[in-house]
């Protein structure tokens, strides 16, 4: 990885990686994309670091390592996708606002595809619809900030950024390039534990009693959660009795990782020109991940995120929020899906409750009148942040499950469909978020606070959600 030097917006002088050859599937008229194209665009939310000799190593490093995902994966998931866009699954994606490297452990990430599955199942009983699961795990580690530094006990220092960039200790804030390599072993650890988990039965539907609603702290969620495994156990049985239940699909489960792809030096060294397993034909593959995202803070049409996106062959996410302008949100699909290809775009809306109703209608038909057939999820969490009268950033579950069902009935009044939610959960009985059946108040946000970024739903919490949507397509 050679280095050169250019000014970012800020007119800082900062070495950049030389272009690879172009593409050969470059579009005609467009600029040709490469791996590196987005490195002439502005860069919002850019790392600066002190030394940018060890940012090559560790890019050159990185560009050594064999690929997390294999296409075949990025394929199927991109089968997925259309399905959802054209009505026929259900998208869950959640996980963490900020995963850390110490969150690589057995326990963490058991917890975490216990919620995801233990929700899917009550989400494929309710919708009737097969479910596409999504983590935001093994890679979810880049945070975009509102500011780049903060107060803390009275010194101005580096915001954190998340893992791969600094750590959330204080004598860790300086961007370490370093933590860009320990990004793709902890990246590389998480996927393997789930990859191995489901592959020996973690998520067969013979069992769904293990995953263990033993922490559950609401005896009527408990109550229904055992009321649908015993109809799915019933069921298994009967197609046990008749030979019907050799399907590999009752043993085990897809389950797709997913992050926003904020660090584009990151994302790039792990971008490879890859054979499509089906036709042969060479794509380029962002093998960090299956899915990634753009966030709202850095999808400016002539921006580097945007630029990089466009080029890559998995299926992308784009965070709608408030600011977006209808024509602003054509005009970016028409860069990022110029073949109309339905299911290539997410459009992951977070508006907040109080101002989903006067923004999706209009997005919605804009989106249609200028032919794109993207996927619709909801992001109840990001529009819906609230700082308690205790300080806490916090969220409540009224106004989560308030953002999803105007979404589930605005595109209901529009012909179009809501193919899904993104959540930011955790698997574990935390204090973050307020209300739900577990009935948390301000009071309580102190028991158990663990977030460093946004606050997330605990399993309780995330359980209620599940079931709102259900009941929502039972009415
Ligand atoms: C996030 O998903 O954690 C996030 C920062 O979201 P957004 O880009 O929608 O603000
Ligand atoms: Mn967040």
């Amino acid at each position: 990885a050679k280095l050169r030097s250019k000014s970012n917006e800020m007119g800082e002088i900062r070495p950049i990686l030389a272009s690879l050859k172009p593409s050969s599937t470059a579009i005609p008229e467009v600029p040709a994309w490469t791996p590196t194209s987005w490195q002439s665009k502005p860069i919002t939310q850019d790392v600066v670091y002190d030394d940018y000799k060890k940012v090559e190593t560790a890019l050159e490093k990185l560009e050594s390592l064999p690929p997390l995902v294999h296409p075949q994966e990025i394929c199927n998931l991109r089968q997925k996708l259309k399905q959802v866009a054209n009505g026929e699954a259900f998208i869950l994606q959640g996980g963490d606002c900020a995963e850390l490297f110490d969150y690589c452990n057995q326990e963490r990430i058991e917890a975490k595809m216990k919620v995801l599955l233990q929700m899917s199942l009550v989400l494929l009983y309710g919708t009737n619809l097969p479910i596409v699961r999504i983590g935001r795990i093994a890679g979810q580690y880049a945070k975009p900030r509102s500011k780049l530094t903060e107060m803390v006990n009275g010194v101005e220092t580096h915001s954190f950024r998340g893992d791969n960039i600094n750590g959330f200790e204080l004598d860790q804030r300086v961007p370490d390039p370093e933590r860009l390599v320990s990004a793709y072993f902890h990246s590389a650890a998480t996927l393997n534990f789930i990859r191995s988990s489901l592959a020996n039965g973690f998520a067969d539907l013979h069992k769904p009693f293990d995953w263990s609603l033993s922490h559950v702290q609401d005896d009527v969620i408990k109550e229904r959660y055992q009321a649908i495994v015993s109809k799915i156990t019933e069921s298994l049985k009967f197609m046990g009795t008749i030979g019907a239940d050799k399907s590999a699909g009752l043993k085990s489960v897809d389950f797709f990782t997913s992050h926003e792809a904020l660090m584009l030096e990151y994302e790039q060294s792990l971008t490879r020109e890859l054979k499509d397993p089906e036709t042969g034909e060479k794509h380029w593959y962002n093998t960090s991940g299956h899915f990634i995202w753009i966030g709202d803070r850095t999808r400016q049409l002539d921006g580097a995120h945007v630029e990089f996106f466009r080029g890559v062959q998995n299926p992308i996410g784009i965070k709608v929020g408030p600011s977006m302008k209808a024509q602003e949100l054509a005009d970016l699909l028409d860069i990022v899906d110029p073949h109309k290809e339905t299911g290539r775009v997410t459009l992951i809306t977070r508006y907040g409750k109080s101002r989903i109703e006067g923004l999706l209608p209009g997005h919605i038909q804009a989106v249609k009148k200028a032919g794109h057939k993207v996927v619709w999820i909801s992001d109840p969490c990001h529009g819906n942040t609230q700082t308690a009268s205790n300080g806490y950033k916090t969220r409540h579950v009224d106004d989560v499950v308030g953002e999803i069902m105007s979404a589930l009935k605005i595109h209901e009044q529009e012909g179009s469909n809501l193919g899904g939610i993104h959540l930011e959960l955790t698997g574990e009985e935390v204090t973050e978020c307020i209300g739900g059946s577990s009935d948390r108040n301000e009071d309580d946000l102190i028991l158990r606070y663990d977030t460093v970024c946004d606050p997330r739903l605990s399993l309780t919490q995330s359980l209620d959600v599940a079931f709102l949507i259900a009941d929502w397509f039972q009415k």
